[in-house]
């Protein structure tokens, strides 16, 4: 080996012994007779030291070192008169009796530093110079520890790792497939996986019935800032069991991954269904840092002479504790905020609880103190708080309400990224009424089951059925989502056709899993998590992007690589593919 040592390991304990070290030069100072450079690699960095005096040749060499040159070198560890107790190997160096230049390097085109001078873009096409700064690597590191403790809990439940193919064809997930030309079968196209789903329900006929994998998945989406076209999931599926067997088996995962990476014991998680999550917080993944709980006030404020609010189906409001100090300024940005057109609500209106008991509201005209003080009473408001009301269409409002109250957390500085508060969200509805399309669309997949007790309506009211469908929500993020599954040939296909498909199309995409549910297929459910995600949440952050190892920009392209690209009119040829012109 090129090294006794890493950069990082030396200390008090070693002094007086001889050590070899490789690794790159972070940077050289030249302080009189003497020269010292920082080493680094993965582990840490140590201080070489040449002095001018005792070996001048090496010295005047060690001089002409340049940024990241990557360098072996060999000496004795020796005390430092300048201790450094921040860094591990700070109380030591290294007085080198030689060394070696192993690779020069040109002038990085921004600073190697925990801050970076280099803007995104810079960044992202030297992905390999950006990797070697620590905040990159403390990402990385994290994400293979969280994937070993992943693989250790799943391995102690018995789960079977199983890989399955990324050729395939079209899984339905929700979003555009990436499509590869076969050579060899003319005009033919596999698809890359949205998902492993059908082939780890296959897996379930097939007797296997705890499977998991750490899986590559690729959806063609538009992008938003926090997706990425391929991404990872730790994915699963058990066979023989029940919505809360799955529930339970994976709040166990997520409790190990707590325990061991972050040292926290999670309490149990809280089960809400979606209908409470709409009506409480207005999102189907609430954050449950912060309270805010929507109240209804339709019985306190409605048919009072105000106009909108008799006009509206739901007024509903939250209360924004210790804001009654908001000022003009703040409160008319907010009022700009709820208008957005992404959020689309017509006005806003509040009430403050000042100090002394009294209220001041933008709707004073409408309603004398009195009535704002049952309103207060309802929603629980104390002297020094501001409420904050929306009204309108139920669904609308509450989507509204639940961005305004998260926009609060913002403001109000309520998103501690180190308190953590997960929970299940279930009873997800199956379907969703797509206007565009005018038809049903699976708010999950099409292999999710209905709720027994609801099969009936699938004939006469679709849109009410709800799923054995759930998520697995922290701090507000989406982590997992899954479901019990469709095990039976009929009602799958039913589901079928609710969703728009002919029995032809059905069997032409499906019909090698509706054919295996004819053999035996056990009754299953599972979930998959956004492992990306899971780790970027877990190291406080809400860009997947820095926790993975060559990720794509925004515009699903890789800077470094720069791809996608054009291919050879060969490789055209080959596939017969024809380019279009534009
Ligand atoms: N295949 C689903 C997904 O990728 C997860 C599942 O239902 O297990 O979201």
């Amino acid at each position: 080996m090129l090294r006794t040592h890493t950069c990082g390991e030396l200390n008090m304990k070693n002094v007086g012994e001889k050590t070899t070290l490789s690794g790159w030069v972070q940077k050289s100072r030249d302080l009189g007779g003497m020269t010292f450079i920082d080493l680094r690699d993965r582990y840490g960095i140590t201080q070489l030291v040449f002095n001018l005096e005792t070996d001048k040749e090496l010295c005047m060499k060690a001089r002409k070192l340049g940024r990241e040159f990557v360098i072996q070198a060999m000496g004795v560890v020796e005390e430092r008169s300048n201790k450094n107790l921040k860094m591990p190997t700070g109380e030591i160096e290294i007085a080198v009796t030689d060394f070696k230049i192993l690779n020069e390097s040109k002038t990085p085109p921004f600073t190697i530093e925990d801050e970076s001078d280099g803007g995104d873009e810079l960044r992202m096409k030297y992905r390999y110079l950006d990797l070697r700064r620590n905040p990159l690597r403390r990402n990385l590191e994290l994400r293979h520890r969280m994937s070993i403790e992943t693989r250790k809990y799943m391995d102690s439940q018995r789960f079977l790792e199983i890989e399955t193919p990324y050729l395939i064809k079209s899984t339905p997930e929700g979003a555009r497939d990436f499509v590869v030309p076969s050579r060899m079968n003319k005009n033919q196209f596999y698809a890359l996986p949205q998902s492993p789903q059908t082939f780890k329900q296959l897996l379930m006929v097939a007797g296997y019935d705890r499977y998991y994998q750490l899986v590559k998945c690729f959806r063609d989406e538009d992008l938003r800032a926090d997706r990425q076209p391929e991404f990872t999931q730790i994915d699963c599926e058990m066979a023989f069991v029940e919505q809360e067997d799955i529930l339970n088996t994976f709040e166990g995962l997520a409790r190990h991954l707590f325990k061991e990476i972050k040292g926290i014991d999670v309490a149990e998680f809280p089960r809400m269904t979606y209908a409470d999550a709409m009506k409480n917080y207005g999102i189907d993944k609430p954050d449950l840092r912060f309270e805010m709980k929507f109240v209804e006030l339709n019985d306190v404020a409605k048919n009072k002479g105000f106009q909108v609010f008799d006009d509206s189906e739901l007024i509903v409001g939250i209360c924004a504790k210790k804001c009654a100090e908001y000022t003009r300024k703040q409160l008319d940005a907010l009022i700009d905020f709820v208008k957005k057109p992404q959020i689309g609500a017509k006005g806003l209106v509040y009430v403050k609880c000042n100090d002394d008991g009294t209220f001041k509201s933008s709707v004073d005209k409408f309603f004398d103190q009195e009535a704002l003080k049952t309103w207060a009473k309802k929603m629980n408001a104390k002297t020094g708080d501001l409420l904050l009301v929306l009204s309108g269409e139920t669904e609308r409002v509450q989507k509204q309400l639940g961005e305004l109250r998260i926009e609060m957390a913002n403001q109000l500085g309520l998103k501690d990224p180190n308190n953590f508060k997960p929970l299940w969200v279930v009873d997800f509805p199956l379907l969703e009424w797509d206007e565009e399309s005018g038809r049903f669309h699976a708010m999950h997949h099409p292999f999710t089951s209905p709720k027994k007790e609801d099969i009936e309506l699938l004939s006469t009211d679709p849109g009410k059925v709800r799923a054995n469908a759930y998520d697995m929500v922290i701090n507000g993020v989406e982590i997992g989502g899954g479901s019990i599954r469709i095990f039976n040939k009929d009602l799958q296909k039913k589901m079928f056709k609710i969703l728009g498909f002919t029995d032809e199309d059905a069997q032409a995409q499906f019909g090698f899993l509706m054919n295996a549910f004819e053999f035996g297929a056990p009754p299953h459910g599972g979930v998959a998590f956004g492992f990306d995600r899971w780790v970027a949440l877990f190291g406080g952050s809400d860009s997947i992007r820095d926790y993975i190892a060559f990720p794509k920009n925004n515009a699903g392209r890789d800077q470094m690589i720069d791809s996608p690209s054009q291919i050879s009119q060969v490789q055209l040829d080959e596939l017969s593919l024809k380019l279009i012109k534009d």
